[in-house]
């Protein structure tokens, strides 16, 4: 068999033709998601196929040891499946199991995620503003933007706003303190040896040079403007390329305005992501395995109510209800997205990018009670 190695025994043989015997004696091909489990009963993978027999049996074919496959069927003494309605209630099912379950041998979401990231406003005493991946955003914590692509641009434009608000771009977590905070911490009245408090782009809440105050009013900007709310990042270096101008001081008015125009392009890419993810919302209608046929209704790119799709009028008008309920339901401000939200968002966006033809199976809120 190749998926064996030349140190594996002929118990490991055995062991593996009876799991293939397991699957072809009881799994079907239709979709489903199937845990592979290690001796010790861990489950070290999760994976999910439209068709699991196919999909499962194929671990036994793998041509070389080193696949990863094989590496992964040689660990299972248990592979334990069940089936779902759909392709896409197994890849959200996949997606459960694996947050609940941390399998050790899953990268199937950071492979989905590769070139997907996130604009990331951290929580803590003194936020700020970084470029993560999708993947493991609820365990990090804070507010999200995305999905994007190109992770350099958005970096670049990321640190000119921070210089525009003076928020910090450091990773000095823990360790800020605030002017208005300091009656237990006495700093010395010294700065960090950062470049960027040296030449007045950071407000220092590393020394507590700033107030809890001020700080959080940058943060409160920062947010609005990667929102759509407000340009005043925009307006403060709209100001300070006049006056270097009228100070006939050209070539920092030239720098000036090149930082405009790179925030001038985030804006933009804000924009065109906020309209990208509102438009993921929609009633999924989506047909399953001998008729069971299920419904999700779907707001800016993440399930909030899944169900049988109505089979009599009652029954759609109850969905109608429901759909209501959702779409009145209070989200963030639009483009934010929770860090529990990125995984799923992350999901869709990939599905339907990747099969645009499943938008024909959608049906506008509006049509169903939503608004
Ligand atoms: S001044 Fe302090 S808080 Fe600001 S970026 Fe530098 S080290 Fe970080």
């Amino acid at each position: 068999m190749p998926v064996l190695t030349r140190r594996d025994s002929s118990a490991d043989t055995a062991r593996l033709q009876a799991l293939r015997g397991v699957v072809r004696a009881g799994a079907e091909d239709r979709p489903g998601v199937y845990r592979m489990v290690t001796e010790t009963g861990e489950v070290a993978y999760v994976g999910k196929s439209k068709r699991l027999r196919s999909r499962l049996l194929s671990y036994f074919r793998a041509e070389y040891p080193a696949e990863k496959s094989a590496r992964i069927v040689r660990e299972a003494h248990e592979i334990s499946w069940h089936y779902t309605p759909s392709e896409f209630a197994a890849l959200r099912e996949e997606l459960r199991l694996i947050k609940s379950l941390r399998p050790r041998l899953n990268v199937a979401q950071k492979r989905d995620a590769r070139n997907q990231c996130f604009v990331r406003l951290t929580g803590g005493r003194a936020p700020r503003l970084t470029v993560v991946r999708g993947t493991g955003a609820s365990e990090r914590g804070g507010v999200y933007y995305g999905p994007f692509v190109g992770a350099a641009h958005l970096r670049e434009a990321l640190r000119e706003l921070s210089i525009a608000l003076g928020l910090r771009d450091c990773t000095l977590d823990g360790k800020m303190h605030f002017a208005d905070q300091m009656d237990l911490i006495q700093l010395p009245a010294r700065t960090p040896g950062c470049l960027r408090f040296e030449i007045g782009t950071c407000l220092g809440p590393c020394v507590g040079a700033a107030t809890a105050r001020v700080y959080g009013q940058r943060v409160r900007e920062a947010r609005e403007f990667l929102e759509g709310a407000s340009d005043k990042p925009l307006s403060r270096l709209d100001q300070a390329m006049r006056e270097a101008s009228g100070r006939m001081e050209y070539e920092r008015a030239g720098i000036l305005r090149d930082r405009m125009q790179r925030l001038e392009a985030l804006v933009a890419r804000f924009s065109r992501l906020r309209f990208a993810v509102e438009s993921l919302s929609f009633v999924y209608l989506v047909p399953g395995h001998e008729g069971e046929d299920r419904c999700y209704v779907v707001r800016r790119g993440v399930v909030r109510h899944e169900q049988q799709t109505p089979q009599t009028p009652e029954e759609w008008r109850a969905l109608e209800q429901r759909v209501r309920d959702v779409f009145r339901a209070h989200e963030l401000a639009a483009g934010a997205v929770p860090a529990h939200e990125v995984d799923e968002l992350l999901l869709l966006t990939s599905w339907f990018t990747t099969r645009p033809e499943e938008l024909d199976a959608t049906v506008p809120p509006q049509a169903l009670g939503g608004t």
